[in-house]
């Protein structure tokens, strides 16, 4: 069960302490309070954990200062969207939004080789007017033997051009807690030039000590990717390790399934779940078409899977898009066959904003806007 509070009220308000006094009146039970900042407000819940069922709703519901009491009728407790919970809060990090409703392109390096392609990229970004990228400093790799990634000494001068060319958020994978201190002190160092959102790999997807690390700081956001060879509910479970651990600042991210069945893309193409996973959690759904489809190959009316399958996901709703570009793909050290030159950025950011356009207009038709809070 979840006692919403109003959203007027502060985390340490009397009302709430006064509702978990009421909670333990009970047997078998206790509380949890959570402060969801939100990127429009702050929810105050009372978690009430046990033997909820015998507990009479009404009764909380007439407390003062309480909005609602929600019964939990699925496993999500904290990232899942519960019976009649239509806020989704979201967050609000280096002064962007990041929402069901918001939408933003995160496209750059797989992984950084050079300062020179760090400098060319964000340039272009700039100058399409893009403020959120990706910088991969510490790459899992499948050989031991293949590019690991700069690691630390990147991150001085990733950080130092980003404030230069106003990216305001970058996405960088972490593979363990010495990755988050490094990216936190460089962060530090720069004097906070940009921010970081810790991206955790599909490898990781159920690293279930390096989840609890990232959602016990809540410095930095986190784009959980999903897991390439378990389920959706493993997945939800997997990144509901991160918000029980105190961090709600997170994105959920499809990149595919791992299985020939998807031949000749890399992975099986999953943004048919983007609908799904905005229904089942309260978290914005990032898609990362560059890891789906893993080459640049061109349908017959020379357009590439990899725009078809990004335009797939965005008309169904997504609010992130996650893209590999490189200033020269034929000399990238990872994932070169799948990476956007920059000349070839500025189509597809026009093209997904084309297609954002058209997923707008697909919500004015099906859904009155009274009901997109
Ligand atoms: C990446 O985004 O660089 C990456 C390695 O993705 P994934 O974890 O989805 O394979
Ligand atoms: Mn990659």
């Amino acid at each position: 069960m979840i006692i919403v509070m109003n959203p007027e009220l502060a985390g340490d308000a009397a009302e709430t302490s006064a509702v978990e006094r009421a909670v333990a009146r009970y047997p078998n039970v206790s509380t949890l309070v959570r402060c969801v900042h939100g990127a429009h407000r702050t929810l105050t819940e009372v978690h009430v954990l046990g033997d909820t069922a015998p507990l009479p709703t009404d009764v909380f519901a007439a407390l003062p200062g309480v909005e609602r009491v929600l019964r939990v009728l699925q496993r999500y407790r904290a990232i899942g969207r519960h019976e009649g919970q239509a806020v989704t809060p979201g967050f609000e990090y280096q002064g962007l939004q990041f929402t069901q409703e918001s939408f933003h392109i995160f496209a750059g390096l797989c992984a950084v080789d050079e300062r020179a392609s760090v400098e060319a990229t964000f340039r272009a970004l700039q100058a399409l007017g893009v403020q959120t990228t990706r910088a991969g400093a510490y790459k899992p790799r499948t050989s031991p033997y293949d590019f690991q990634g700069l690691g630390a000494q990147c991150l001085p001068y990733v950080f130092e051009l980003a404030g230069k060319f106003g990216i305001k958020v970058i996405a960088m994978e972490v593979m363990n807690e010495q990755h988050l201190n490094q990216i936190q002190s460089a962060l530090r160092e720069s004097g906070n030039a940009t921010g970081v959102m810790l991206q955790i790999g599909t490898r990781n997807a159920q690293n279930f000590e390096l989840l609890k690390v990232v959602g016990q700081q809540k410095e930095m956001p986190v784009l959980f990717k999903r897991g390439m060879g378990i389920t959706l509910e493993e997945s939800l479970n997997a990144c509901e390790y991160v918000a029980a651990s105190g961090n709600h600042q997170i994105v959920f991210g499809l990149r595919g399934m791992k299985t020939n069945l998807g031949d000749p893309h890399r992975n099986l193409v999953d943004f048919a779940h983007v609908p799904v996973v905005r229904r089942m959690t309260r978290l914005p759904v990032c898609i990362d078409p560059s890891h789906a489809v893993g080459k640049k190959s061109f349908g017959p009316e020379g357009i590439s899977d990899l725009h078809h399958v990004t335009a797939q996901g965005v008309i169904a709703g997504a609010n992130m898009v996650l893209v590999d570009v490189h200033p020269r793909p034929e000399e990238a050290l990872c994932d070169g066959p799948q990476a956007l030159t920059l000349d070839e950025l500025k189509p597809f950011v026009e093209d997904v904003h084309l297609v954002r356009r058209a997923y707008e207009q697909r919500l004015a038709l099906f859904h009155p806007a009274a009901r997109r809070t």
